[in-house]
């Protein structure tokens, strides 16, 4: 019998730490790297999981905050499992919730978005709201975003919640700064981590031991440690070191590492290649969140074997569609008569059988089916674009593809934005 989850990989770039791979799950296999599609609440937004199968998307990423308010993990267990209750039959991922638990509740902004120049504290709150989470050794009490009620996840809480969802990839239970805290914080934050990643373990050994007859459930670690060098890498030695038998226990530890917490776009490439240089090689490598095209060259490049991203389903809602010239909005007006395909390269059903012209009467219109087939699309463009990337690194070529890649892709987005002020 094959082993329930494992890593192989094979081509690599020169000097650098991308690799390709595939990661084989109970629910199937995952050919890295690979782009993870959000379904946040248990659902790509608008989209039927069989499209999203049709359009090449590997797996699903689910949020256990998300999923815990609404409609609680009893329900989805019940319901067979994530997949089973979603309709997903492929490999499955859920995210532990701290991040939501702490931009949520307490009231920051988007990490990546935010404004930090010269400003710096550990008690910022976004303009307009209040502070609905605190964070203690133990764990994060925080108020619901839906009804205002009190609730508690710890290391302990998360994994149970993460093994009734019975997602084939979980991630431990951290604490997610931002770019805003204090250096002594994020020390202080770094260190808590480590001991919420120990007890993570601890209690996913203890429900795995009580999983009998259930699939097998991969937990990955989770890397913080904002933008300091030395704080990424102690980090990921603390972790790393949790499999070596330091902790008393002679198994393999963590099954994957993801890379979490407050990433600006200049320095992400950076940060991913401090904690890949101290991961060991056989496991898989997970980036947390990002957004764009460029970005997953980088993360890539620099080791990232997955990543999710919701930018593709999130923009397309609002008319934003990526084409290999770059991002444009589908809403303005100059698309009203326009009876080509979203994208001429693209090959996705949307592109096969509507034009530029109809789905922007949709959008105009307010019809649903705009959310539909918009994202249809722009996720295809990324699981398309993810899949030419992994071709590039076994083709050796990835430097080569990246550069005409990109160069068309921005060279396009500057003029659309003259064009366009907004899009
Ligand atoms: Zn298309």
């Amino acid at each position: 019998m094959s082993a329930p989850f494992s890593f192989q990989f094979g081509a690599r770039l020169p000097d650098r730490l991308g690799r390709a791979g595939v990661i084989t799950t109970p629910h199937g296999a995952i050919a890295t790297p690979a782009f993870i599609a959000v379904g946040t609440k248990a659902t790509v937004k608008s989209v039927l999981p069989e499209s999203m199968a049709d359009l090449g998307a590997q797996a699903v990423l689910a949020n256990a905050y998300h999923l815990y308010l609404q409609p609680g993990p009893d329900i989805v267990e019940q319901g067979g499992g994530l997949g089973a209750f979603m309709n997903w039959p492929g490999p499955t991922f859920t995210d532990s919730g701290g991040f939501q638990v702490l931009s949520l509740g307490a009231g920051f902004k988007k990490v990546l978005a935010m404004n930090v120049d010269g400003r710096q504290s550990d008690d910022v709150i976004a303009p307009g709201k209040s502070r609905l989470a605190t964070v203690d050794d133990d764990g994060v009490t925080f108020k619901s975003h839906l009804d205002g009620s009190l609730h508690r996840f710890s290391p302990e809480i998360s994994m149970g919640i993460q093994h009734q969802l019975g997602a084939d990839i979980i991630f431990a239970f951290d604490e997610c700064t931002t770019l805003m805290n204090t250096r002594t914080y994020q020390e202080q934050s770094v260190l808590r981590t480590q001991l919420w990643a120990q007890r993570c373990l601890t209690e996913h050994r203890r429900l795995t031991a009580e999983r009998v007859g259930k699939p097998f459930q991969a937990l990955f670690g989770v890397v913080q440690g904002a933008q300091y060098e030395d704080l990424r890498r102690q980090a990921t030695r603390g972790l790393v070191a949790l499999g070596d038998g330091a902790d008393g226990v002679t198994d393999d530890g963590f099954d994957g590492y993801g890379i979490g917490g407050a990433l600006e776009k200049h320095n992400l490439g950076t940060i991913v290649r401090w904690v890949c240089e101290e991961l060991p090689e056989d496991r898989p490598r997970h980036l947390l969140g990002i957004s764009e095209p460029d970005d997953m060259f980088t993360a890539i490049e620099n080791g990232a074997d997955t990543f999710d991203c919701v930018s593709p389903s999130r923009v397309a809602r609002n008319g934003s569609i990526y084409g290999e010239s770059g991002r444009y909005n589908l809403t303005n007006a100059r698309f009203r008569t326009d009876y080509g395909p979203l994208d001429d390269d693209c090959d996705c059903y949307t592109c096969a059988n509507y034009t530029r012209a109809y789905v922007h009467h949709l959008f105009r219109a307010k019809e649903m089916l705009s959310a539909t087939l918009s994202t249809i699309h722009n996720e295809r463009f990324v699981v398309r674009l993810v899949d030419r990337i992994r071709a590039s690194i076994d083709g050796g070529y990835f430097a080569d593809f990246r550069a005409d890649f990109l160069g068309r892709y921005y060279r396009r987005d500057a003029t659309v934005a003259t064009a366009a002020p907004g899009t």
